[in-house]
C-alpha cells in the first residue's frame, strides 16, 4: 500500500514516548499466535497521542484498527495494510474512590476508573483487594479493559454491562467524549464502540462493597472452572463463535461430530468444542478454514448459522 510522503516521520513525531514499529509481525500480539505483519504497529503513550494517530490516519486516508491484547482477534497471514494502534501495556492507570452510600440503599459503593490498556485480570484483582464486588467474572478473561468494553465481555453470568457506569471514547470525528452505560448500547458481545469503530480510552465502574474472602473464593472458583473446561494450554481466542439464541455453539459443534476436526496446525478443541485452537504451529489460513468448515457443517446438520465472535482482520 502507498503511504503519503512523510507519513512515518509524522507518526513518529506525534510524541516523544510513542512507539512505532514497521512491518511488525502480529503473531506476537495475538493469543492465537498467528498473523502476518502490520505495516505500522503503534503504541501511543497518552490520550492525546491516540487522538493524533487517528487524526493523521483519517487525514491521509490510511486504514487503522485498534487492538488491545489481541485475545479476540485473528489477523490473516498476509497481515494488515495500514496502522494497528495497540492500547495494551499503556494507558493502564487505575484509581479507586469510595463514594459512600447510595440514596436508595444502605450498601456502600466505590467508583473505579481505569485506562483502556489495563488487563481485566489486574482490574478485577484491584477491585478484590479493595473489597469491591462485581468484577469477579472478569478475573480470567485475558484481554484489556478497552477490548472488554468494545466486546461487552462476560463470563459466568456477569458482563461489563452489569457494572460499568461510563466510558471515555474517541468518536468517529476524533472528539473525546464520555458515553453513559446506556449510550454504550452494550449487548451480547456488542457495543456502539464496536459498531462505530470508536476507541475506548478509559472506563468507570460503580462497585458495591463486599466480603473480601467471598470475592476471592468466587474468583478462584471461576478460574478453576476455566482450567477444568477450557483448552488453556493451547493458543486460541477463547470461544470462537457467538452463542446462537437459546443454544450453545460448542454443543452444536460437538453434536456435528467435529471434536478434534483439524486443518493443518489448527483444530476444534476436543476439550471444549467451542474453541478453535492453534495447537501445532498453525497459520491464520488453517484457523479460518476450520472456522468455515465448522460453519458449513453446523448449517448443514442443524440449519444454524454460527457467527464468529473473533474479529478477523487483514489482507485476504
Ligand atoms: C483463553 C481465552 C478465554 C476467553 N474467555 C472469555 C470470556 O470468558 N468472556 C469473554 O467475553 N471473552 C473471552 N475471551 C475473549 C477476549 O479475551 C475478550 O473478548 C476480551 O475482552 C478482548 O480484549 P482484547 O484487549 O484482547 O481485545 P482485542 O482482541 O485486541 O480486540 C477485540 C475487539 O475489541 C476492539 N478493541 C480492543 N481494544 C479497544 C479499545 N481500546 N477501544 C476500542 N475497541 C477496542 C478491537 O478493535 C476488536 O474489535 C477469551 C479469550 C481467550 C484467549
Amino acid at each position: 500500500m502507498a503511504y503519503v510522503n512523510g507519513f512515518l516521520d509524522e507518526l513518529k513525531n506525534i510524541s516523544d514516548g510513542i512507539r512505532v514499529l514497521a512491518d511488525e509481525p502480529m503473531d506476537g500480539h495475538t493469543t492465537f499466535k498467528v498473523g502476518g505483519p502490520a505495516d505500522y504497529f503503534v503504541v501511543p503513550d497518552s490520550v492525546q497521542s491516540v487522538v493524533d494517530v487517528i487524526r493523521l490516519c483519517k487525514k491521509t486516508g490510511t486504514p487503522c484498527f485498534v487492538i488491545g491484547r489481541g485475545s479476540n482477534l485473528l489477523v490473516t497471514d498476509k497481515g494488515y495494510r495500514g496502522v494497528i494502534v495497540c492500547i495494551y501495556d499503556t494507558l493502564d492507570d487505575v484509581k479507586t474512590e469510595f463514594a459512600g452510600k447510595s440514596d436508595d440503599s444502605d450498601d456502600e459503593y466505590a467508583i473505579i476508573t481505569a485506562g483502556a490498556g489495563i488487563m481485566l485480570s489486574k482490574l478485577a484483582k484491584t477491585a478484590a483487594q479493595s473489597e469491591l464486588t462485581g468484577l469477579e467474572f472478569a478475573g480470567g478473561i485475558p484481554g484489556t479493559l478497552g477490548g472488554a468494553v468494545a466486546m461487552n465481555a462476560g463470563a459466568y453470568g456477569g458482563e461489563i454491562k452489569d457494572c460499568i457506569q461510563s466510558a471515555v471514547v474517541v468518536d468517529d470525528e476524533q472528539n473525546v467524549i464520555t458515553l453513559t452505560k446506556e449510550q454504550l448500547e452494550l449487548g451480547y458481545r456488542e457495543s456502539i464502540v464496536k459498531q462505530k469503530g470508536y476507541i475506548v480510552l478509559s472506563a468507570t465502574f460503580k462497585l458495591k462493597k463486599g466480603d473480601a474472602a467471598q470475592i476471592i473464593a468466587t474468583m478462584n472458583d471461576f478460574n478453576a472452572r476455566r482450567r477444568d473446561k477450557q483448552p488453556l494450554e493451547h493458543p486460541s481466542a477463547g470461544s470462537t463463535f457467538k452463542r446462537p439464541e437459546g443454544m450453545f455453539a460448542g454443543k452444536l459443534i460437538q453434536d456435528s461430530g467435529l471434536a478434534g476436526y483439524r486443518v493443518g496446525g489448527a483444530c476444534v478443541s476436543d476439550k471444549h468444542c467451542g474453541f478453535v485452537v492453534n495447537d501445532n504451529g498453525g497459520s491464520a489460513a488453517d484457523i479460518m478454514q476450520v472456522i468455515k468448515d465448522v460453519q458449513r457443517t453446523v448449517k448443514d446438520k442443524f440449519d444454524v448459522e454460527l457467527e464468529p465472535e473473533v474479529r478477523i482482520i487483514g489482507e485476504q
